[in-house]
């Protein structure tokens, strides 16, 4: 996109999705000169919607960009949660007064808008971008980092961050570890509202239908113009270790006897794709000298808290705090520039553990909704029974992100399901 400039950066970041993008803007608003580069021929996004929760509207309104956020997303006024068996309701949230307790809206936004959103800032803010660059490499120097690409070219900055997604060339210096496969697949399908037929579902909030083995989610985008859907099932194949696992009859097989508004979503989705869904174990360190990880090359989620992109973007923002603050330091005890060890190690003491917890709340939370016969009667008597004003566990996920390492927070309601007694004439 712009022309590579000869003097050297501040900061390099590698990787342009959310997670990179954000995190530059957050670092040029301290006056740092920040170089992104990006291994696609274009910036872009694949995939549909997203949520975002009020840990990132917040930043977003701290970047000036949620008005603009909300002009192409959707402020739904409910998430609700049902069984995909029967349809009945679980629990929901009422995002209004979500909206309320926390100060900021609960929303959902086509990926490629909030990317856009990003990229269109980061141009605003001076951030150099570049494209059809992969990084190959990365390595600590005397005076920084340096990241090298697969035209051979070495790129130098006092700090790198390697926002490279999943399979992160920059996470080998730290941790010798492989995805783990969940054996769950994803597809999504994103269609204008005409395509929905008439009172199938509600389009006003974001509905979360869990059973046996699968989950469907549906929510308004784009100002109310486009629905999402996204289906989620374990594949038979994957369990079997079969290589060609995940294909749409498997899609129709998993859905099959559940409910309505299920059967009438199921036709709407792509099935010329689908996401196979892995995740990592956590990594408590994610800097090396003055290389870090940021977003999913730190921590790839599996999406059941919906806090991937959120996760990223909350790492930017965080990162670029400390490094104001030793900025601050700096200029007040009379010097100029960061002590960049001093920012990372503060990055490093909190970023890693917040989102150890959200991966493994995730993984719990997914099995919980996954479960089938007794234990899914059981669930479900866990669920109703929360009351829908009731905070407690969404607290330390939609709260200020904190700066400093956080007190151990209540998990999600991870009973042991035997515990729970079921009503009279319950049948499974
Ligand atoms: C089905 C599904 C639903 C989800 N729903 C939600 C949700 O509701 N809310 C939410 O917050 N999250 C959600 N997520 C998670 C979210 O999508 C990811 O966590 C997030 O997009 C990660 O952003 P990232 O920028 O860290 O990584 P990526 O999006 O993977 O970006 C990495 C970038 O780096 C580039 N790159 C890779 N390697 C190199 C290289 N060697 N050199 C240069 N560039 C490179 C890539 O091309 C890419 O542009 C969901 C995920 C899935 C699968």
């Amino acid at each position: 996109m712009s022309e590579t400039t000869t003097t050297r950066p501040d900061v390099i970041v590698v990787g342009g999705g959310i997670g990179g993008l954000s995190a530059a803007l957050a670092l040029s608003r301290k006056g740092l000169r920040v170089r992104l580069l990006e291994r696609a021929k274009e910036f872009g996004e694949v995939g549909a919607g997203l949520q975002i929760a009020p840990n990132c509207t917040r930043m977003l309104a701290d970047y000036g960009l949620l008005d603009e956020a909300k002009t192409l997303g959707v402020v739904p006024k409910a998430m609700v949660m049902k069984d995909a068996t029967d349809g009945s309701e679980l629990t929901r949230l009422d995002l209004e007064d979500l909206e309320r307790k926390y100060g900021f809206p609960y929303m959902v936004i086509h990926r490629s808008d909030l990317h856009g959103i990003f990229l269109r800032a980061c141009q605003r803010a001076g951030v150099e971008l570049l494209t059809d660059q992969a990084c190959v490499g990365y390595a600590n120097t005397a005076s920084g980092a340096t990241a090298t690409f697969a035209d051979g070219h070495v790129e130098e900055a006092e700090m790198v961050i390697a926002a490279d997604g999943m399979h992160s060339v920059a996470r080998r210096l730290l941790v010798d570890d492989q995805p783990v496969n969940s054996s769950y697949v994803a597809y999504r399908g994103a269609v204008t509202i005409d395509k929905v037929a008439e009172n199938q579902v509600s389009t006003d909030s974001v509905v979360v239908y869990i059973g046996p083995g699968c989950h469907f989610v549906q929510y308004p985008l784009r100002g109310g113009e486009m629905f999402n859907q996204v289906a989620v099932f374990q594949s038979p194949k994957a369990l079997a270790g079969e290589e060609d696992w995940g294909t749409p009859d498997e899609l129709d097989a998993a859905f099959e006897g559940m409910c309505e508004p299920i059967q009438l979503g199921l036709p709407l989705m792509w099935r010329d794709r689908w996401w196979r869904m892995f995740d990592r174990d956590p990594i408590l360190n994610w800097v090396h000298g003055k290389i870090a990880l940021l977003g999913d090359a730190a921590h790839p989620p599996l999406q059941y808290m919906a806090q991937g992109a959120i996760m990223a973007i909350e790492d930017g923002w965080v990162l670029a705090e400390h490094v104001g603050a030793q900025q601050a330091q700096r200029t007040a005890d009379g010097g100029t520039g960061v002590d960049w060890d001093r920012a990372l190690a503060a990055y490093n003491a909190v970023r890693p553990e917040h989102c150890r917890r959200v991966l493994s709340t995730g993984r719990k939370w997914g099995e919980l909704w996954h479960v089938d016969g007794v234990k899914r009667l059981q669930r479900n008597v866990i669920l109703r029974s929360r009351d829908t004003y009731d905070y407690t566990y969404t607290e330390w996920i939609y709260g200020p992100t904190a700066l400093t390492p956080e007190q151990e927070p209540p998990l999600y309601p991870i009973i042991p399901l035997a515990s729970v007694t079921l009503p009279e004439g319950a049948d499974a």
